[in-house]
């Protein structure tokens, strides 16, 4: 394996996640500030026009709507927030009353270069119609609201850079490029039925430069950690322990030692990257922790003297419920076998202790939808309410959807909120969220921004914020036909 270029390991600091990937295409200031003048979408290359939210009610750093308020965004930075902030001649006036702002979602698990879990579709499908899927699914997710997104294995840095440049619409990316995973073990293509497990290399299929996911000999976890990076991603993602349909009896199980993570871990660390890993059991969970993990995805059957280590090493959590809960729903309809659909309803009941232990323990919670299906990509924000509903308040999901999946993006302290010298990445809704269910809803959001840019245009915007160019007023679903083969045998 060859080292990942000098480059990555002299511009960032020791496990920084980059903010936006490492595309040159549109990039941040050395400021952490998105460059005025530089367009994520094609066709554009002016300054994003200034203009003042009038009235708006704006998500606070507590996690609440306040009274209505002024916001004033320019360059696609927010340049001052207030009641009645004076008029400004360059700025275009916008009457947002009765409307809603919050920062755009951070997403920090998801898969978008998967559309279905039909094995067979997956198995068949060209690598091509897997790539536009993917487009389609970065196209949903962002006018669904979702601004970051950190993608857990799939997507890689051409797909990410694709997104930057402008070539297509999509949140701004954060990739792994594929999950690693211990040969023979969870995420290594084992398909037991439809429905039940995506593995990792059906995340997307075989091509030049895609670097190896499964390890194969002890003590080549580092060797693996190089490989990916060289590929330039952002995270390394590792399966540290087995998955709820990839074994059984029992718990999963650890897939790699507390000594291989440490070194994966310590391997990254060297070129500045930090290290995401799947984690269930308590055994594994603690592993992960103790090697250094910045969050722990799943984390089902969290303990409470884990959690308090997660939270003295300010480990988040990303527990990702919609799939579980999609899960569980797929086992009361009688499809799974019994084995699977005990197993899906006992993890389902878990998921709530998990939260409860971690939120006692003050675990940094993020939103992650694990989303991995072309009627999951776009309902991203159903997580929140999903939150909610498994034992957070609705201040602290809307933070977990925010503030909390910023801040492990890397993309500092200040940002996934709305205020003064934050990019203006955010989102309206035509009513309060109130309970939150709103978000379980398809088009809850009726806004977004990207940089200051009207990416979905609300229609209160006047038409001189709109640019025909950036719009995404449909998003359509694409659903391929079925391939025209046959099943094997
Ligand atoms: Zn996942």
């Amino acid at each position: 394996m060859t080292d990942p270029p000098a480059s990555s390991e002299q511009s960032l600091t020791p496990e920084q996640p980059p903010a936006h990937g490492r595309s040159t295409a549109t990039e941040q200031s050395e400021s952490g500030r998105p460059e005025s003048g530089r367009s994520t979408v094609p066709g554009r290359s002016e300054a994003a026009e200034a203009f003042v939210l009038r009235g708006v009610h704006v998500l606070d750093r507590t996690g609440r709507f306040g009274e209505p308020t002024d916001v004033a965004v320019g360059g696609g930075i927010i340049h001052a927030v207030g009641t009645r902030l004076g008029l400004d001649r360059d700025a275009v006036d916008v009457d947002a009353h009765d409307l809603w702002l919050m920062p755009g979602v951070v997403d920090c698990h998801a898969h978008v270069t998967q559309s279905t879990y039909d094995p067979f579709e997956l198995a068949t499908a060209s690598l091509s119609t897997r790539v536009l899927q993917t487009a389609a699914a970065l196209r949903a997710s962002l006018a669904a609201g979702v601004t970051h997104l950190r993608d857990a294995g799939g997507a890689d840095a051409g797909i990410r850079d694709a997104v930057s440049a402008g070539t297509v619409p999509g949140p701004r990316l954060a990739v792994s490029v594929v999950g690693l995973s211990r040969s023979g073990r969870h995420g290594d293509g084992a398909i037991i039925g439809p429905g039940l497990e995506s593995a990792e290399d059906l995340l997307m299929p075989d091509y030049p430069g895609r670097p190896p996911h499964t390890v194969t000999e002890a003590g080549s976890l580092p060797a693996s950690v190089r490989g990916i990076l060289r590929a330039g991603a952002d995270w390394i993602m590792i399966y540290a322990s087995g998955g709820v349909m990839s074994a059984r009896p029992g718990q999963p199980e650890p897939q790699f030692s507390p000594v291989e993570l440490a070194a994966a871990v310590a391997e990254a660390r060297r070129y500045g990257r930090p290290v995401m890993m799947h984690a269930l059991g308590e055994r594994s969970i603690e592993a992960a922790v103790a090697a250094g993990a910045r969050s722990i995805e799943h984390g089902i059957g969290l303990t409470e003297p884990v959690a308090a280590a997660m939270a003295a090493a300010g480990v988040t959590l990303v527990p990702t419920l919609s799939p579980y809960q999609d899960l569980a729903a797929l086992a009361a309809t009688g499809v799974l076998p019994g084995w699977a659909a005990d197993r899906a309803e006992a993890t389902e009941a878990a998921l709530a202790g998990t939260i409860a232990v971690a939120r006692a323990a003050g675990v940094p919670i993020a939103l992650g939808s694990d989303a991995r299906h072309r009627t999951r990509h776009g309902a991203n924000l159903a997580e929140i309410s999903r939150l909610r509903h498994a034992g957070l308040t609705p201040p602290e999901a809307l933070l977990a959807a925010t503030a909390t999946g910023a801040r492990l993006f890397g993309l500092g302290e200040g940002a996934g909120r709305i205020a003064v010298g934050s990019a203006f990445d955010a989102i309206l809704l035509d009513a309060d969220p109130g309970d939150l269910s709103i978000f379980e809803r398809p088009g809850a959001v009726s806004g977004v921004f990207l940089g200051g840019r009207a990416v979905l245009p609300h229609p209160r915007l006047p038409g001189k914020l709109v640019r025909p160019t950036m719009v995404m007023e449909e998003v359509p679903r694409i659903v391929p036909e079925r391939p025209a083969v046959s099943p094997p045998g």
